[in-house]
C-alpha cells in the first residue's frame, strides 16, 4: 500500500511499511527479516501507556507559523497544546520571527459522544477564522471523534467555501495506529493534499526535514558553499512557503522516520529527488549522504572537499577522544532511524553497543525498499548485538539496563533517562537531533560522552537514595524471553 493522496486518510504505518512495535532479536535477524518479508508483529499481554499519533501529528504541524489547529477531541487530547504552543514560540524567538499560531480543542463531552458535535465544530472552525485570521487551518481527529463516527471531512466540504483559507483534515485518531510515528505521515499527507502546489519553476533550494533546525547555521553554510539554498521544514515555515516545496532540486533528512512519508511523497507527485541514503550521522552517515546529495545537484567535486575540509578539521580530535572511549558499552532506547544511526556512530567511535531498544521498527519505508541504517549496520557491525522492539516499554529497558549493566544509556526521549538514572545507570538525553550530526556532532557528541562517564556521582547519589518500584522477580525475567511464541510472558 503506497501514498494515495486521493483519500484523506493516511493508511497507517503497520498498513503502509508492515511496521511493529513488539520484537526480540538482533541486528542480523531484524535486517534479514525485513528484506524477507518475514517480520511480524509479537503481542504483549502487559504494556505501559505510550505516545498517540495525534500528539504527534499535531505538535508537528504546530511548527508552521500563523496557523490555527483545531483538536476535535476531548480536552485530555489537547493538554499538549500549552507546551507545544511555548516550544515553537520559543524556537521562532530564537530566529526572531513572530510566531502567531493558535493551537485549539473542541472540548468535545459525555453528550458529544452520543448526539455528534459536527455542527459545535463548524461552528469553531469559523469562530477560529474570524478571531485569529490563521493562513490555514487544521483539523485533527481524536479516538473519540473515530469511534463515534464523526464525519469530519463531510463537515469541513459543508463550511469551507465560506472560509478563505485552506482547512483541511488530519486524521489521526490514537487508537487507529500503534506506531505514534503514523502522526508525521498523517501531517506530511495534510500538506501534501492541502497546501503543495504544482511547481511554477525550479528553484536552487534543497529542502531540509527535521525538527528544531538545532544545526540550521552550518547547515546552511555548507549547502551555500555548494551554491544552493537550504529550506528547513517545518520548524518556523509559512503556509506559503511549504506551498512551494515541490520547486526543490531534492529533499533531505535527519531523520528516516520523519520523512519517509513526505520524500517519497513529493518524488512521486512531483519528481522532487527524495536522498534515502543512510542519515549524516556520524561520519559514514555524513559522508555516503553528502556524497548523493553531490551527485543530484552535480556538485561531486565540490562534495568531495568539503569532506576533505571536515575531515581535516575534526578527525585528529575524534581519535583523540576515541582512545578514553574504546571499549565502553552502550545500550541505547530511540526512536527506529536514531536507535540504529546512533548505534553506527557509536561502534565508530569505539564504543560497544551491547543492546537497541527501538520504538518501533519499519520494515520498509515508502519506497519499497528496507531501511538502509538497518542494512548498513547488519553488514558493518563487529558483533550481532540484541535488538527490541518496544515502544517506550520502560519496565523493559530497566530490565535491559539491569541485566546488561552497560557504562551508558542513551536515549532520544527524556522519560527513559529519567529512570535509567535513578537506576544507576549513566546517561545522555539526546533531545537535540543534531547531536551527532557530521563531523562537528560526532566529535562534540564523543565529548558529552566523555563527560558523562568521568563523573558518575550523580547516577550513583541519586540510585541510592531512591526506591524504584521494581521487584527482584521483575529484574530476573529474560527479557529476550519475553516473546515467545509470539505473546510477553511473565509480565
Ligand atoms: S487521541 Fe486517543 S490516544 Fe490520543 S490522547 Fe486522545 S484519547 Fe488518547
Amino acid at each position: 500500500m503506497g501514498i494515495n493522496l486521493k483519500k484523506s486518510m493516511v493508511a497507517t504505518r503497520e498498513e503502509r511499511l508492515g511496521s511493529i512495535v513488539g520484537y526480540t532479536g538482533n541486528i542480523k535477524n531484524l535486517a534479514e527479516c525485513s528484506l524477507c518479508g518475514k517480520l511480524k508483529d509479537k503481542g504483549r499481554c502487559f504494556s505501559q501507556s505510550s505516545s498517540c499519533d495525534a500528539g504527534c501529528a499535531l505538535s508537528y504541524l504546530a511548527n508552521i507559523r500563523d496557523i490555527a489547529i483545531i483538536n476535535h477531541a476531548p480536552s485530555g487530547c489537547t493538554a499538549m497544546a500549552s507546551g507545544t504552543v511555548t516550544n515553537h514560540t520559543q524556537l521562532a524567538a530564537k530566529r526572531g520571527l513572530p510566531y502567531n499560531s493558535v493551537f485549539l480543542g473542541t472540548d468535545m463531552s459525555e453528550s458529544d459522544t452520543i448526539f455528534g458535535a459536527g455542527q459545535g465544530l463548524k461552528s469553531i472552525i469559523k469562530q477560529t477564522y474570524e478571531r485569529y485570521e490563521p493562513s490555514a487551518i487544521f483539523v485533527g481527529t481524536s479516538c473519540v471523534c473515530g469511534i463515534i463516527g464523526e464525519d469530519v471531512d463531510s463537515l469541513i466540504r459543508e463550511i469551507e467555501d465560506s472560509i478563505p483559507v485552506p482547512v483541511i483534515p488530519v486524521h489521526c485518531e490514537g487508537f487507529r495506529s500503534k506506531v505514534w510515528a503514523t502522526g508525521f505521515d498523517a501531517a506530511d499527507h495534510a500538506i501534501l493534499r492541502g497546501i503543495v502546489k504544482p511547481p511554477r519553476f525550479k528553484r536552487n533550494m534543497i529542502n531540509f526535514k527535521n525538527f528544531n533546525e538545532g544545526a540550521r547555521k552550518e547547515i546552511m553554510e555548507m549547502f551555500g558553499k555548494l551554491g544552493v539554498d537550504t529550506f528547513f521544514l517545518y520548524s518556523n515555515t509559512t503556509i506559503e512557503e511549504l506551498s512551494h516545496i515541490s520547486e526543490a532540486l531534492a529533499t533531505v533528512s535527519i531523520c528516516g522516520t520523519l520523512s519517509s512519508y513526505l520524500g517519497n511523497g513529493l518524488e512521486q507527485e512531483y519528481g522532487v529527488p527524495y536522498v534515502k541514503t543512510i542519515n549524516p550521522l556520524g561520519i559514514a552517515g555524513f559522508e555516503i549522504w553528502l556524497r548523493e546529495i553531490g551527485g543530484i545537484i552535480r556538485k561531486e567535486e565540490e562534495v568531495e572537499a568539503y569532506i576533505e575540509e571536515e575531515r581535516e578539521k575534526y578527525l585528529p580530535k575524534i581519535e583523540m577522544v576515541k582512545e578514553k572511549l574504546k571499549g565502553l558499552r552502550v545500550v541505547l532506547g530511540m526512536g527506529s532511524s536514531f536507535a540504529f544511526q546512533i548505534s553506527r556512530v557509536i561502534q565508530e567511535l569505539g564504543m560497544e553497543v551491547v543492546y537497541v531498544a527501538s520504538w518501533h521498527y519499519d520494515a520498509v519505508y515508502d519506497n519499497g525498499e528496507a531501511p538502509p541504517h538497518v542494512q548498513y549496520l547488519a553488514e558493518h557491525t563487529p558483533n550481532n548485538f540484541k535488538v527490541s522492539i518496544a515502544d517506550q516499554q520502560n519496565f523493559e529497558i530497566l530490565n535491559i539496563l539491569n541485566t546488561y549493566k552497560p557504562d551508558l544509556y542513551l536515549a532520544r526521549h527524556g522519560g527513559t533517562t529519567v529512570w535509567a538514572i535513578k537506576q544507576g545507570t549513566p546517561s545522555i538525553f539526546m533531545a537535540d537531533e543534531y547531536m551527532a550530526y557530521g563531523y562537528k556532532g560526532t566529535l562534540n557528541l564523543a565529548y558529552a560522552i566523555l563527560d558523562t562517564i568521568t563523573n558518575r556521582s550523580f547516577e550513583k547519589n541519586l540510585s541510592s537514595r531512591i526506591e524504584l518500584p521494581y521487584t527482584d522477580w521483575w529484574y530476573q525475567q529474560d527479557n529476550t524471553a519475553l516473546y515467545e511464541g509470539g505473546e510477553l510472558k511473565n509480565a
